[in-house]
């Protein structure tokens, strides 16, 4: 079985700082996500996002380095394949192969220079957030008091993906940079790592409104098991992560919602769903709960059908 599908993790960020760690290793290493554990856990495609801690340099040789870590310790580890265009998704899962797709988390390290962008496309990132949790040069982040939209260069940014075939990430933009974004959006865009903001009022969660924007245009909404986002009284439980499935769904978005853990991203983690080898327990609880064709959306058919449609 390798039907899931987790749209972000951060295990390059930990690469990026600890180049001996092995990504085909048995997982007694610091890293959440290794191809061991993915194939455990029954993942058959997984988003490894290019995060620059703000202790390392936003700059273009930075996320380039990051990017050759996904060439040279992801997708050197056997069974790994890269996914770039809709028919690597059910191409790289074919004999029990898991797809990796490359994303940007965050344009800083762009700094605006379009070169960089076309470049990172080359070397496969296809999907891209255009900030973290604070302001950049593109727009400002869930997390930016001021609240901000789009800059104009964040506005071409938006057509220079839209043209090289980069899918938008809306997962820590903020809440005006999302409308903004919604607006001038000539292609489907989607939330890699965001929860419901009715069931958990954080800034980095989605409102009802916003979520039926992203169903509306036939987006995707991963939800996270950042234990902050699902709830406040930790230690979070799978059954919290069902409250926002819940939510999702009670707004339309049974073929709309796919998760994204962000293991190697998060230092406290839901009870017993700490790392991709532990999906089966969320596949257990969701069956418990939901016929099994949503379950079998949920954890894959939803993701799968998006960038299978989505990636040229
Ligand atoms: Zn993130």
């Amino acid at each position: 079985m390798n039907d899931i599908v987790d749209l972000h993790c951060d295990v390059l960020s930990k690469l990026l700082r600890e180049q001996e760690e092995k990504f085909d290793g048995t997982g007694d290493s610091k890293l959440d996500v290794t191809r061991q554990r993915l194939v455990d856990g029954g993942v058959g495609l997984q988003v490894f996002a290019i995060y620059i801690p703000d202790d390392m340099p936003k700059t273009p040789e930075t996320a380039l380095h990051a990017a050759e870590l996904f060439w040279s310790k992801v997708l050197a580890a056997p069974g790994m394949h890269p996914v770039r265009r809709g028919a690597d998704v059910e191409e790289a899962r074919k004999n029990g192969g898991i797809g990796a797709v490359l994303s940007l988390e965050g344009a800083d390290s762009l700094q605006g220079q379009w070169w960089a962008l076309r470049l990172l496309h080359r070397l496969g990132v296809r999907l891209l957030g255009m900030t973290w949790n604070h302001a950049n040069w593109a727009c400002d982040g869930a997390m930016e008091p001021r609240g901000g939209g789009l800059t104009k260069a964040g506005r071409q940014l938006v057509r220079e993906c839209e043209s090289l075939g980069i899918l938008l990430d809306v997962s820590h933009l903020s809440e005006k940079g999302f409308w903004n974004l919604a607006e001038m959006a000539a292609k489907p865009f989607f939330a890699s790592h965001s929860n419901a903001r009715a069931i958990r009022n954080h800034p980095r969660n989605l409102t009802d409104e916003q979520i039926r924007a992203l169903i509306a245009v036939n987006g995707l909404i991963g939800l996270t098991f950042v234990p902050w986002f699902l709830t406040e009284r930790e230690p979070a439980k799978i059954d919290d992560v069902l409250r926002h499935v819940e939510r999702v769904c009670q707004l339309g978005g049974e073929r709309h919602l796919a998760f994204g853990s962000d293991f190697d991203g998060i230092e406290r983690h839901v009870e017993g769903l700490a790392h991709p080898g532990q999906y089966p327990a969320l596949a257990e609880a969701l069956t418990a709960r939901y016929p099994e064709h949503l379950v079998s959306g949920f954890l894959g058919g939803n993701a799968r059908r998006f960038l299978t449609a989505n990636l040229v």
